[in-house]
């Protein structure tokens, strides 16, 4: 039988955390599997242009920071001389040897590996265009679609011009301007620029709302605005960008704002990063019963599965938080699903971190949502300025706050603001998941001297009992 014939069993569709998890776990199940990407290797965004190269270069600019720091504490290093294209091509190698080591993985499971793109005709046919050119039929019993996101891009800001970046375009790191203008405060934007001011460009970030990471709690932010103030060479909030126009010696850009001292300014290059979209267009669903929201998502139900019963859809492309923790989750379950088991999706805490230079972190309810639903809660912060690690450290400036409910004393949601804080937000994710009271966390004994003191810490805070700091409970 030619290979167009036969029936699939499970087809996925993109080779990101989403698709490549749920392919795995798939043919683990039993279950015969097709992934299809473009992409030589599975990875997706996260792998090739994402996570993984952002946070090897976050790593050297780490370094770079702390070396710089050093002199605090009586040891100086001579400036770091960058080699760009040596800088360029460690990114690389390690975005190589990850997906390299997931096409392996693929093949020890059988999977079958399609290069290419692929298009719905109907609830169970695919059309399949090769990166050859070729095309080919493809039937199948089940698909998961995986197809992920895009970045935003601004009409007004869309100029054909080298000088203008995206995420990917800033990942590839062509070269390290003299100045670049962020436009967007979320995640991506401060992490790149992070990157980039660590390498020695002059950062500038403009955002229209009146704070940097809309949606995080403000103490939290607070402590990495302060840094972001002395390393980037100015925050602009409050403002819009109103137009740019490339010039011979840059990008000029026009803000508008009440708080903008200078409407006019020039920069080497710009960076713009104001969020992503769903890819949930383009591949035929209107061929099938799937449903798109007014966001651009599809509509899943707790299974993932689309109003299309052969279909399910994980990742980015099936709804907010496009995090690829969220994304390989939802693969996994999908394809549990799919091989019969019951099970359904219901995180209480998906862990968001911001990996700048101090981390931010946190999970489950925070503080402003709480407010937000007129939920009565009660904070317990625990200031790094009392904790012996983090003074040991140079990290006095960070925080660590539990969001506790008053009448159960359940933890409802952690945050972190601080070095490290992405690594230990699983602590705090693993307490709400399994409905930790305040004290289960205060009486599990830490590791002493560590920064993860600060959680168990915070814990005693909230009974007015914290060892390193006197803060006794309000009656
Ligand atoms: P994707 O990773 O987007 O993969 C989708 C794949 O599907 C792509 O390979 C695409 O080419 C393919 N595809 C699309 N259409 C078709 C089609 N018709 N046929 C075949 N293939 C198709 N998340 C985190 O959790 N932590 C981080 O630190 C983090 N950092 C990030 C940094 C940056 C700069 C960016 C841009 C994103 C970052 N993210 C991070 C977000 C993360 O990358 C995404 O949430 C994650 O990749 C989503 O996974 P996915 O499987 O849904 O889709």
């Amino acid at each position: 039988m030619a290979d167009s014939d036969k029936k699939r069993q499970l087809v996925v569709i993109g080779g990101g955390p989403g698709g490549y998890a749920a392919a795995f776990l798939a043919a683990d199940l039993g279950i015969k599997v097709t992934l299809i990407d473009a992409r030589i290797n599975p990875g997706g965004v996260c792998l090739y242009v994402g996570c993984i190269p952002s946070k090897a270069l976050l790593h050297l600019a780490k370094v770079i920071n702390e070396a710089a720091e050093a002199k605090n504490w009586g040891i100086t290093f001579p400036k770091p001389k960058i080699n760009i294209d040596k800088v360029r091509a460690w990114k690389e190698s390690v975005v190589s040897t990850m997906t390299g080591g997931l096409g392996q993985l693929s093949k020890r499971r059988n999977i079958e590996y399609i290069h290419g793109k692929a298009f719905f005709e109907n609830a169970t046919t695919l059309t399949v265009t090769h990166n050859n050119g070729k095309t080919e039929t493809v039937t199948f019993e089940h698909a998961i679609i995986a197809t992920g996101s895009e970045p935003v891009m601004i009409p007004s800001l869309a100029l054909d011009s080298p000088r203008v970046l995206d995420s990917t375009t800033a990942l590839d790191l062509e070269n390290i301007p003299k100045s670049m203008l962020i436009v967007g405060g979320g995640y991506i934007g401060l992490e790149i620029g992070t990157v980039y001011a660590a390498l020695g460009t002059n950062i500038s970030v403009v955002e229209m709302t009146s704070g940097l990471l809309p949606g995080a709690d403000r103490d939290l932010v607070a402590v990495l605005r302060k840094r972001v103030e002395s390393t980037f060479d100015s925050v602009m909030l409050n403002t819009m960008v109103k137009g740019i126009k490339e010039q011979k010696n840059g990008i000029k850009v026009i803000f508008d704002g009440a708080d903008v001292e200078k409407k006019e300014r020039v920069y080497e290059k710009i960076l713009v990063s104001v969020g992503r979209r769903p890819i949930s267009g383009g591949f035929g669903m209107e061929n099938t019963k799937v449903e798109i929201d007014k966001k651009g998502f599809i509509k899943v139900d707790a299974q993932r599965r689309t109003r299309e019963p052969t279909i399910y859809a994980v990742g980015d492309v099936a709804g907010e938080p496009m995090l690829a923790h969220k994304a390989s989750h939802e693969g996994r379950l999908s394809a549990e699903a799919i091989a019969g088991h019951k099970v359904a999706y219901g995180p209480h805490a998906i862990p968001a971190v911001v990996f700048t230079d101090p981390e931010i972190a946190w999970c489950g309810l925070t503080e402003s949502e709480a407010k937000q639903q007129e939920r009565p809660v009660e904070i317990a912060k625990f200031p790094w300025s009392a904790s012996g690690r983090a003074t040991a450290m140079g990290l006095r400036e960070g925080l660590t706050k539990l969001v506790i409910d008053p009448r159960t004393q359940r933890i409802l949601g952690v945050g972190i603001a601080g070095s490290g804080a992405g690594e230990m937000i699983a602590e705090g994710v693993l307490a709400v998941e399994m409905a930790s009271l305040v004290s289960d966390v205060e009486l599990s004994i830490h590791p002493h001297p560590t920064l993860s003191e600060t959680i168990m810490e915070a814990a005693s805070v909230y009974f007015g009992t914290s060892t390193h700091i006197y803060r006794p409970k309000r009656k």
